[in-house]
């Protein structure tokens, strides 16, 4: 048995779908890209 906190804290680090960077905890979690990547999508 794991606590949920230990699960949640072992989660492995967001990575951006396009360029595969590790991407800031802080990121909005619906995110799937960095801001890089999202910056040149938008053109
Ligand atoms: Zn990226």
């Amino acid at each position: 048995m794991i606590p949920v906190s230990e699960f949640y804290r072992n989660l492995p680090a967001k990575t951006c779908v396009t360029c595969g960077c590790t991407m800031e905890e802080q990121h909005e979690s619906y995110l799937y890209e960095c801001e890089r990547c999202m910056n040149q999508s938008a053109e």
